[in-house]
């Protein structure tokens, strides 16, 4: 297969060139580098299955060639990106998800759309199934992103029911693992980071919030089996093991061996409460269900931001 990848310098979608060439397929990745970074598919350079194409998907796109796939993985994705970079957020959601569904279309391409448990708001159904509509504020400072992906997905099913393109949508639960940003601000790299420079843990509100953390790896193959062998309804991929913020700051002061403090910030506007993916359809679609526990994921990132070096990890100017 030759598939391209949009989004292919940030932290899943270089993630994702390596599982599709691992498998002998070609990729042509493209990013803009508004939060990806070159250093994430510098060891594909050279590499004659992989190209590589700087350009922004939410302006008109040409790929030359025949494309089996279109997997759209581009958009900012942490919280503090949506308040810098709001309107970006809201064109590669919209626009350019519209871009990449026309691409697909004129290649015959299956087209996947990177969606986002985001797409459930501050839900009100715990776990959330891919049955509930949501609880989202789309005035909000989230509401760039949620509101953004829920167009992508509306529009992708329209494409699928209008034009009968192959289609697919994941909606992806928080996700960490090596090649996050050192200052990317979610919680994970944001705990590690803070560990390994020996700053105090920042909590947002009282940490009794809770999120349930999926590891790169298990992430990625959910992902590359929901486009090898799923359907067009949306899927969750993610964890369904739920912790509390606090928790995962206990766990990251345990297994850094750092010895700081963890001091309480304001809790961000419209911040989910619980988040918890009902992961039923993964597993009996896709016969997929994670296999990394938080100690051994939490254990391997530590790992990748120690091996960054200090001068990396030290605190935005
Ligand atoms: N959070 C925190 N401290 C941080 C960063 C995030 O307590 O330094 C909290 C945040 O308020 C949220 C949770 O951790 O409740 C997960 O935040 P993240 O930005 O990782 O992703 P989200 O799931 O909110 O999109």
């Amino acid at each position: 297969m030759r598939v391209l990848i949009t989004g292919a310098a940030g932290f899943l979608g270089s993630h994702l060139c390596d599982r599709f060439l691992a498998d002998g397929h070609r990729v042509v990745g493209l990013d803009n580098f508004i939060t990806g970074h070159p250093d994430n598919i510098a060891h594909l350079i050279g590499n004659d299955r992989f190209e590589f194409i700087r350009h922004n998907i939410s302006t008109f796109t040409y790929i030359a060639g025949e494309l089996d796939g279109v997997l759209h993985f581009a958009s900012p994705a942490s919280p503090i990106d949506y308040l810098e970079v709001p309107i970006p957020t809201l064109k590669v959601g919209a626009l350019g998800t519209h871009n990449a569904l026309g691409l697909a279309k004129a290649k015959g391409a299956r087209f996947f759309l990177a969606s986002t448990s985001e797409v459930y708001g501050d839900p009100l159904v715990h776990p959330q199934p891919e049955s509930y509509w949501g609880n989202v504020n789309p005035v909000g400072p989230r509401g760039v992103y949620d509101e953004a992906k829920r167009f992508a997905e509306a529009m992708t099913m329209a494409y699928h029911r209008y034009h009968k393109l192959d289609t697919r949508i994941v909606r992806i639960f928080n996700t960490y693992g090596p090649r996050m940003r050192p200052h990317d601000g979610r919680v994970v790299s944001n705990f590690i980071v803070q560990a390994l420079t020996g700053q105090p843990l920042t909590i947002y509100g009282d940490g009794s919030q809770t999120r349930s953390f999926c590891y790169v790896s298990d992430e990625i193959e959910g992902i590359y089996r929901l486009f090898m062998h799923g359907d067009a309804q949306p899927t969750n991929i993610g964890n369904p093991e739920e912790f509390t913020v606090r928790q995962l700051a206990e766990l990251v002061i345990e297994l850094t061996g750092c010895n700081v403090p963890i001091v309480q910030k304001p809790l961000p506007e419209d911040d989910p409460k619980v988040r918890r993916p009902d992961i039923t359809r993964a597993r009996t679609m896709l016969g997929w269900e994670p296999t990394i526990s938080l100690r051994d994921g939490v254990r391997a990132t530590i790992e990748y931001f120690r091996s960054l070096g200090p001068d990396r990890l030290r605190p935005r100017g």
